[in-house]
């Protein structure tokens, strides 16, 4: 195992009806400025549910973040934090707004000319406004992590950034919250956790068998009950609380401490949101299977492991084994609806030259060596 540093401060209050206990967790007499996306929470109660929590507060609101949140949307958000004096951010959404709020609370703080630094120089985020969360999408982790992924509109640049400053102080994960989503978003968030697993779990053997088993854990209960979740017709409980419990533990540092990460998939999939729009967990779902064919060699024995552990697959020669392991991957994706292919989603050659240019001019593509800027084409041309 390699040497790490855990350090995971968020207070997690998960189930039924936690939403009415927000009160315990934000300082009375806090200035709280409440996100929020395109009014999802304003039609299930969650809105209502947040709101009465939060009587007699000093409450304000900023509506309107987007998926794949924009830097111009959220620089106005940081004009309400600056003139308002807010000093408590209450993020209620999905991964968008909590990208977003984190990105607000660093963003108000920020003494540099420009807020965009933050992501694009990897300026260093010397202080922030606390922040907590009400999640209402099982996904992207980003309700126990302290990091985050920004877009500015204007040049189609989709960047990540974080700090140990931006975990929430606290996330509220209420099953119940997560009922009014439609299929496709329930099956963008067993997709999304699902390659944040593999993004740390696929990658070079070391002996890490508690992260490998924990990997495999979370693996299984994705394809279980997310499938389950994805064809119930209506929500049942402890489907949606698994599916919630698992998409947070797949990205809260856990799994990825004492091992190597990888997060190619997610650079490569976040140039096709910025260029086309495509889901987040849409394009990783496109790209994992091209990654996996490119480094069926380097990261053969872990593939294999994979293979066998998660598909069950026994048979045939190492080369079929893991063959037989990509094409389930793609399959499961498959079955919850999302196409896989760039031809699904009209994307072409074009297109896949843009985005391997710029990683040229960036000059890396993931973590790991065994992917270059190189082979991003070659990866994407796989998935015409
Ligand atoms: P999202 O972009 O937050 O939300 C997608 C859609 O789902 C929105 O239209 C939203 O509507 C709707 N929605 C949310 N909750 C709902 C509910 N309970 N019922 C009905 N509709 C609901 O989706 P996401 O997948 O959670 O977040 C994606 C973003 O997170 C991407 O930008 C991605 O790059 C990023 N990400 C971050 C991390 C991280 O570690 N921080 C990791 C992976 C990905 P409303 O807007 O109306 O609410
Ligand atoms: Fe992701």
């Amino acid at each position: 195992m390699e040497n790490f540093d855990f350090y995971n401060p968020v207070n997690i209050l998960f189930g039924k009806g936690k939403i009415a206990e927000l009160k315990k967790h934000i300082p009375a007499n806090a200035n709280v400025l409440i996100t929020f996306g395109g009014g999802s929470i304003k039609k299930n109660g969650v809105y209502d549910q947040v709101i009465s929590a939060l009587d007699g507060f000093n409450v304000q609101e900023f509506g309107g973040i987007e998926p794949n949140p924009h830097f111009e949307t959220l620089m106005k958000a940081v004009e309400i934090v600056k003139t308002e004096k807010v000093d408590f951010l209450l993020a209620v959404g999905g991964g968008s707004v909590l990208d977003g709020t984190k990105f607000i609370a660093a963003a108000s703080c920020y003494k540099g000319a420009d807020a965009w630094d933050i992501l694009a120089k990897r300026a260093r985020v010397e202080s922030a406004i606390d922040l907590g969360a009400v999640l209402t999408l099982a996904a992207t982790g980003s309700e126990m992590n302290s990091g985050g992924v920004v877009t500015k509109a204007a040049t189609k640049e989709k960047l990540a950034f974080g700090s140990p400053l931006l975990f929430p102080k606290f996330s509220v994960l209420d099953p119940e919250a997560t009922y009014s989503l439609p299929k496709r978003q329930i099956a963008n968030g067993v997709a999304d956790a699902f390659v944040h697993v593999m993004e740390q779990y696929l990658t070079y053997p070391v002996n890490s068998p508690v992260q490998d088993r924990f990997s495999e854990s979370l693996l299984i209960t994705l394809i279980e009950e997310g499938t389950k979740a994805y064809d119930s017709e209506t929500p049942i409980y402890d489907e949606y609380a698994n599916m919630m419990w698992a998409a947070t533990m797949a990205l809260n540092g856990l799994i990825g401490a004492g091992v190597q990460s990888d997060w190619a998939t997610h650079m490569i999939g976040h140039e096709l949101t910025a260029f086309h729009g495509i889901d987040h967990a849409v394009t990783l779902a496109i790209v994992l299977p091209g990654l996996m064919t490119q480094l069926k060699e380097q990261r053969g024995e872990k593939l294999l492991q994979y293979a066998e552990r998660i598909w069950n697959i026994t048979e045939g020669s190492d080369e079929e084994k893991k063959t037989l392991a990509i094409q389930k991957t793609e399959e499961f994706f498959q079955s919850v609806g999302i196409g896989t292919r760039l031809s699904d989603h009209n994307v072409g050659q074009d297109s896949i030259d843009t985005i391997s240019k710029r990683f040229l001019e960036r000059g890396y593509v993931g973590m790991l060596p065994d992917v270059a800027v190189t082979d991003v084409a070659e990866i994407l041309e796989a998935r015409l």
